[in-house]
């Protein structure tokens, strides 16, 4: 017997104060917090990353260094985790709060657009699950909660953002390819300071009926992705996408 739950898998920041939460980095988090800044921490790689003012501090727990802006090396103390509780010391956060102080030469950017792909559609339907209402049987599809989750989360953000664009990759019960989706991501409009923020929903399946909740997947801030240059991917179609 399968259960269905919800999985949303959300790029970039928006989600990762759950990963902040669930640290519970409090020492480092207190000092941090009431100088403004804004804290971000990754229990996987326990590396952390401190915005204010558009600038950003990076650091990997413990090490002897930490990177302002990814470019300039800091030799201060990064913050290390110590039963659980990220600690550092005055020194470290007089230094942040100094480099914060500085004037930003980057042009922050700003969410211009948030694209909304409900996973699956037309000859896909994803995951699936029969249920028994009424004495009916009724077949219970991935891409039609994936789509109806969609809409309601496109008219909430519509509201939300009126300033933004809140786009759809399908708004109806069709096929993309993954290709068709990321070609959908690229021709969307954005001016030089705006990001786009792309958010794809699935539900998820699993043979334990105690399942329930949901994933999040995103990319954390402090991310560097390598982005290919079409010209180096060569004859290599698969790598296109
Ligand atoms: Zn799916």
């Amino acid at each position: 017997m399968k259960r269905l739950f919800f999985t949303i898998l959300a790029a970039l920041f928006l989600f990762s104060h759950v990963f902040a939460e669930n640290a519970k980095p409090a020492d480092f988090l207190a000092g941090a917090q009431k100088a403004g800044m804004t804290f971000y921490w990754d229990p996987l790689t326990s590396s952390g990353l401190i915005e204010k003012n558009g600038h950003r501090i990076s650091f990997h727990a413990g090490d002897d260094f930490v990177l302002q802006d990814y470019k300039t090396v800091l030799n201060e103390k990064a913050p290390v985790l110590e039963n659980g509780k990220l600690v550092t010391n005055a020194s470290f956060l007089n230094s942040a709060e100094n480099f914060f102080k500085t004037e930003s030469n980057d042009n922050p950017y700003r969410i211009g657009a948030i694209l909304i792909d409900p996973g699956h559609g037309g000859k896909d339907p994803g995951t699936s699950k029969v249920h028994k209402i009424n004495g009916k049987n009724i077949t219970l599809k991935e891409k039609d909660i994936n789509l109806k989750v969609g809409l309601k989360l496109r008219d909430y953000l519509k509201k939300a953002y009126p300033d933004k664009q809140i786009l759809m990759t399908r708004s109806r019960d069709v096929y993309l390819s993954l290709n068709q989706r990321t070609e959908i991501a690229n021709s969307v409009r954005l001016k030089d300071n705006e990001a786009i923020l792309f958010i794809s929903i699935h539900v998820n399946s699993n043979f334990n009926e105690s399942a329930s909740g949901y994933e999040v997947w995103y990319l954390s801030p402090g991310y560097r992705r390598q982005v290919l240059n079409a010209k180096s991917a060569g004859e290599e179609k698969s790598l296109l996408p």
